[in-house]
């Protein structure tokens, strides 16, 4: 950054030691890495040219703690500039210049009342009463300047020069500072492109440091990998779940999967940690390709060209797409560019629609991907027909467990083989407080559904509110029929026809 602006020209006198302050260390990062002995790094380390002229020309210029801005003086250290220097003691020591010139002149000329004073119309002048007058001598080149009742002013050459000096000094400390910035600044800018492949050496170490530091504080594992389309993680943990959740103990998950086990369905209840397992799976699979050591116990993987992903419902409100087209958008975008070498990571497509059609588009994605693709692909779902399917397309059933015991689930988070019993929506829909009415309902409405049988679902359960009994009802139940003739039957027929 600081770079940029060395080539842009607006590097400011702090900048400039910052500058500095990095390219002090390169020496020793510099031994550092050859001293690792590695073939890599030394060739990283020779990269590291010396900028030790640049830091030297900042730390005898700048002062330690320069200002920002250029326009108020104090950048350049004393000592630079010899011309700096003497502005710098005229600005300081003029009043004890003026007092050893009003001295000198008094010993050169003998006149003991000479005084040199200063006022804003003339400056600095030689005062000289008219008593002593007569002794002022054409060689002593003094310029008569203003006349007063009882005395003469003077001025000379070298008084002159040094009131210029004085007055003018701090206007010219700050431009002069200003200029040796300036030649400074230029002078550094011809070394922009070596600062700045210093920098790009300094970066690379960075990301090795760093995923080494992460790698080791965490307990990574290195990475191996294979060309048999095999993905095998043991003990594989989310790298970002289990910092966040330190407290408690993350649990650790593998992964298996082959040319014969190329989909995993995923099935469990929601919260029950199906999608942080896939994308475990997937940041696995990024950080090993990064050169990243990651966390597991032991993992070979597939080198993979590409990674698909349908992960939580991010709307596209601003083009006015649904969550569900998303959905299929994303689906198709999988479908139609993943190869044998991809990974796909689908979280529960189909869920934007009805249960029926939702549950048809995920099986067919699944046939698609397991006759078609080929990809090794996560796909997790809530549809439990969808864990009938047949094994021969290569699919596995995992699920994440859980514990129920009566209306309670604790979650395991252990991804367990085959499919779940079952989802496990109304205890989900119970640990979040929804109303004791709504949660009863449900689960009466489920039994019936589970009984697969909609219709009796609909008639038999029991409502629970109480429908009210309407105007046409009160007056049939009291009618007679057997006691109205055909007339008033027709008559009270038209009545009730009108009431409905
Ligand atoms: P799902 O996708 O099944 O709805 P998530 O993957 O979103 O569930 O997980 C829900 C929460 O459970 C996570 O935010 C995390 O706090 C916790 N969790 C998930 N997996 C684990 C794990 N392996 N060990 C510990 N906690 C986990």
């Amino acid at each position: 950054k600081l770079a940029t602006r060395i080539a842009f020209g607006n590097v400011n006198p702090r900048d400039l030691k910052w500058i500095a302050a990095s390219l002090k260390v390169i020496p020793s990062l510099k031994n550092n890495l050859l001293s690792l002995n590695h073939p890599q790094l030394t060739a990283l380390a020779n990269q590291l040219v010396d900028l030790s002229n640049i830091t030297n020309t900042i730390d005898q210029a700048i002062v330690n703690d320069p200002p920002i801005h250029l326009n108020e003086g104090g950048i350049i250290k004393d000592g630079y500039s010899s011309e700096l220097d003497e502005l710098r003691d005229i600005r300081k020591n003029g009043r004890s210049w003026l007092a050893k010139f009003e001295e000198k002149e008094r010993e050169r000329t003998g006149i003991r009342g000479l005084k040199v004073g200063y006022n804003r119309v003339f400056g600095y002048y030689i005062e000289i009463t008219k008593s002593f007058l007569p002794q002022v001598k054409e060689e002593f080149g003094y310029t008569r300047k203003q006349s007063l009742t009882n005395a003469e002013r003077f001025v000379t050459p070298e008084l002159k020069e040094m009131e210029d000096k004085i007055l003018s000094a701090q206007d010219r400390i700050v431009a002069l500072e200003h200029e040796i910035f300036v030649q400074i600044r230029n002078y550094i800018k011809d070394y922009v492109h070596k600062i700045q492949d210093v920098a790009k050496v300094v970066a690379h170490v960075d990301v090795y440091t760093t995923l080494a530091s992460v790698a080791s504080k965490n307990n990574y594992v290195r990475p191996h990998f294979n060309d048999e389309h095999k993905l095998h993680i043991v003990d594989g943990r989310h790298p970002v779940v289990e910092e966040v959740i330190k407290h408690q103990n993350y649990i650790a998950n593998s992964c298996e999967m082959d040319k014969n086990h190329e989909i995993l369905l995923i099935t469990g209840p929601n919260m029950g940690g199906k999608s942080t397992y896939m994308r475990q799976v997937s940041l696995a699979v990024i950080m090993s390709q990064i050169g990243s050591f990651i966390p597991a116990k032991e993992a070979s993987l597939p080198i993979f060209d590409q990674i698909f992903t349908r992960i939580g419902a991010s709307d596209d409100l601003i083009s006015g797409q649904s969550t569900f087209m998303v959905e299929m958008l994303e689906a198709n975008n999988a479908l139609r560019y993943a190869t044998e070498n991809s990974l796909i990571i689908f979280d529960e497509i189909g869920r934007g629609t009805a249960t029926f059609d939702g549950m048809a588009l995920a099986q067919g994605i699944i046939e698609y991907i397991a006759n078609h693709t080929h990809a090794l692909t996560l796909f997790s779902t809530h549809y439990h027909e969808l864990t009938y399917m047949s094994e021969d397309l290569g699919i596995r059933n995992v699920h994440a467990s859980a514990d129920v015991s009566g209306d309670t689930i604790r979650f395991l988070y252990k991804i367990t083989s085959g499919p779940s019993a079952e989802s496990y929506g109304i205890n989900v829909a119970k640990l979040a407080h929804l109303p004791d009415e709504v949660i009863s309902r449900a689960q009466v409405i489920l039994q019936s559904l589970e009984d697969n049988n909609i219709e009796k679902t609909l008639t038999t359960t029991k409502p629970v509110y109480v429908e009210k009994e309407s105007e046409v009802e009160k007056v049939l139940k009291q009618l007679d029929p057997m006691a109205l003739s055909p007339l008033d039957a027709l008559s009270t027929l038209i009545e009730l026809k009108k009431m409905l």
